[in-house]
């Protein structure tokens, strides 16, 4: 409820993602915010993010997206949130991301090949 308020208000001055704008306007909707930082033990975190954690029902500090990776990743800002990736090795070493890139060579070399025959097959009817 309080977060669909927090929602509405929300502009681009960045202002209800500052703790002591959301004290003085908003009481109710800062004490939700502590109530749900409380609850799940993410005091660490700086205020805006954690206005952000409670929109979007972040339950966890984020972590880096790479399986074999267990840091924590940058908060960009409170649109975009949080990066995928701690840094750009981890991007390079994820599996995921490796196979998809595996992906995309196999489907370029499928094509070129594909084209290659088809020229080949069209040099072939030239022949006749
Ligand atoms: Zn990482």
């Amino acid at each position: 409820m309080y977060k669909d308020k927090l929602n509405d208000l929300i502009d681009s001055s960045g202002k209800m993602f500052r703790e002591k704008y959301l004290k003085e306007h908003h009481i109710e909707i800062c004490e939700d915010v502590i109530k749900f930082i409380k609850l799940n033990d993410l005091d660490s975190l700086p205020f805006k993010q954690q206005v952000y954690h409670y929109l979007n029902d972040i339950k966890n500090i984020v972590k880096c997206k790479n399986p074999n990776c267990n840091n924590t990743v940058k908060f960009k800002n409170s649109t975009i949130g949080y990066y995928t990736y701690c840094c750009n090795k981890c991007i390079g070493s994820d599996p995921d991301i490796i196979k998809e890139k595996e992906l995309i060579i196999r489907k370029i070399w499928y094509k070129n090949t594909s084209t290659i025959q088809y020229n080949k097959i069209q040099n072939d009817r030239n022949e006749y």
